[in-house]
């Protein structure tokens, strides 16, 4: 005979609500995709210390005069994707859409401009744009970026997209391309612009709204439309680096004689502005090509010698590029290109009763110390579920105290290859699990060795 249900009260049909999501464009990144993450940035915070970038945070608030006056009025990431509010205090603010403009912010705040040039700062961390949201594109994101402040050389610009390079060669990223061009500087844009001006203008009527409405604020900008119509009346479109005076001439000249040097291939696109107005003479942008041939922006950069300037400060040149960081996320999980042993520990400690499992957490806390990706599940207190466990994450030794080892101080060392097993002194097992962990090493890449040849 069924009971019947009893009646809700008005506690508990107020706390049954809809679920919460997260706002549109913004996502959660989840422990499964952690390892990824926390490769790249420890690639990213290695290319910076081997070549002295030194890492910058900046608040992710900032004024909106900031972007306003650095990245430009009439961007697109200013104009229309800018995340804006007014603060209880009345302060026109914004979430920071993209790192350039605060690095020299804080430059300049902090007074670096007194520090040897070039100052070389790098950042990473979240930016907000409000895009319409698409597959690898949010809008929450998050870019990592490198800066170099005041020094007009090339060689800057050449160690830039070098740096770059390096991060996506030891990301093992493949069919990365570099584009690049020269848009000239004070000097050289004003007749160029006029120039194309002239070509456009008599085009007018094929471009885009936006298009006709940037022949008057910016008319470089229509080079990198992505308007089918737009990019069909560009193509004849006289290119900036005929243009260029012959002091943008020699930069872009020696750029690509450094690159060269370096063994870095690129391609020229004559059509490359990138978005932002502070950008002077180098400009360039990294794709990376999927086996179906669908390229991914990457990254861009360039130099901006007028950007400290327009900022309040004094007359610096500048270079620097920044990466998203999601988008190589993105490409590492579809390529796999995580190396097996960041994947999962090697190790898993089991325990067997109370006192077993302080002793566990010493142990714990040695092979962390010592570099050792450990695994345990201290909540669990019987042994064969915690074997099982460490089966699931292929661990390749099981370090085991019992009530027994625990009083003894001693620990069983389990060889999950071999199956054998042995008793150790406690205070010998770190020494003992990194031979072992050397010795499977060796064996491992003598057997992929064997294998490459067999194939
Ligand atoms: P940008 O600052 O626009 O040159 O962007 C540099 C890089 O950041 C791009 O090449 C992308 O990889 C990444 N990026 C820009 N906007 C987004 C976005 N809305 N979502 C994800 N990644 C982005």
């Amino acid at each position: 005979m069924g009971r019947k249900p009893l009646k809700k009260t008005s506690g508990q049909s107020k706390r049954k609500k809809q679920r919460l999501q997260t706002v549109r464009g913004m996502r959660d990144i989840l422990p499964v995709e952690q390892p990824y993450w926390q490769k790249l940035k420890k690639v990213v915070d290695k290319v910076a210390a081997d070549y002295n970038y030194n890492r910058l945070e900046f608040p992710i608030v900032e004024n909106v005069e900031l972007f306003e006056r650095g990245t430009g009025k009439d961007t697109d990431i200013v104009d229309k994707e800018m995340f804006k509010f007014k603060t209880k205090g009345g302060e026109n603010v914004c979430l920071r859409p993209e790192g350039t403009p605060s690095v020299i912010r804080a430059y300049l705040q902090h007074g670096m401009n007194s520090q040897p040039k070039p100052v070389k700062l790098f950042y990473r961390g979240p930016m907000f744009r409000y895009d319409r949201p698409q597959e690898g594109r949010y809008r929450e994101f998050f870019q990592f970026g490198f800066e170099a402040i005041g020094e007009k050389d090339a060689i800057l610009d050449a160690q830039m997209i070098q740096m770059a390079m390096r991060i996506f060669k030891s990301l093992k990223i493949k069919n990365v391309s570099l584009h690049l061009n020269s848009i000239g500087c004070e000097e050289c844009r004003p007749s160029y612009n006029k120039l194309l001006i002239s070509y456009l203008k008599n085009r007018k009527k094929s471009l885009c709204m936006d298009c006709k409405r940037r022949l008057k604020t910016n008319p470089l900008r229509i080079l990198d439309c992505k308007e089918e119509k737009c990019m069909q009346v560009v193509r004849q479109a006289p290119q900036t680096v005929d243009h260029l005076c012959s002091s943008c001439k020699k930069h872009f000249t020696s750029l690509l004689e450094y690159l060269d040097e370096i063994e870095v291939p690129y391609l020229l696109k004559p059509q490359l502005v990138r978005g932002l107005d502070y950008y002077t003479k180098t400009v360039f942008e990294f794709f990376a090509e999927d086996d179906e041939g669908r390229q991914s922006a990457l990254g861009g950069g360039g130099r901006y010698d007028y950007l400290v300037e327009v900022l309040g400060g004094p007359a610096t040149p500048a270079v620097g590029f920044a990466c998203g960081m999601d988008r190589i996320v993105n490409l590492m999980k579809e390529n796999n290109l995580l190396p097996q042993a960041e994947q999962s520990p090697k190790i898993y400690l089991a325990q067997l009763g109370d006192l077993a499992k302080k002793k566990s957490l010493k142990i714990f806390e040695e092979l962390e110390r010592a570099g050792i990706m450990v695994a345990e599940s201290f909540g669990r207190g019987n042994l064969r579920t915690q074997l099982r466990q460490a089966n699931k994450i292929k661990a390749e030794i099981v370090l085991i105290i019992g009530q027994r080892e625990a009083l003894d101080g001693s620990v069983i060392l389990k060889d999950m290859n071999s199956g054998g097993q042995e008793v150790l002194p406690a205070d010998k097992i770190i020494k003992e699990v990194k031979k072992r962990l050397k010795k499977n090493a060796e064996l491992l890449k003598k057997h992929e060795k064997k294998t490459r040849r067999k194939k």
